[in-house]
């Protein structure tokens, strides 16, 4: 039986704990080359996007690639969406 009421312990510790936050917190920056050999530019993605590719972007990154010129977002994963302003 102890083995039991320390299995239903553990059971109770991990139902307590607080449920992931929905927010992501983490986006990634694709590099897409133009095919006129020009520099290209930047796409943000949401991590979970199923476009791969792409270096990590943290809130802070992905606020400062959001602010360039030459970053626009992902039309399938919508990144822009949801964020706080
Ligand atoms: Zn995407």
């Amino acid at each position: 039986m102890t083995r039991i009421d320390a299995k239903i312990q553990q059971a109770e510790k991990v139902a307590a704990q607080p449920p992931e936050p929905r927010t992501e917190l983490a986006w990634r920056l694709q590099h897409v080359p133009n095919p006129d050999g020009d520099t290209g530019h930047g796409v943000v993605h949401r991590d979970s996007c199923r476009v791969k590719g792409g270096g990590q972007l943290d809130r802070k990154a992905l606020d400062l690639a959001l602010t360039m010129p030459d970053v626009t977002t992902c039309s399938i994963c919508q990144p822009e969406r949801g964020l706080d302003p």
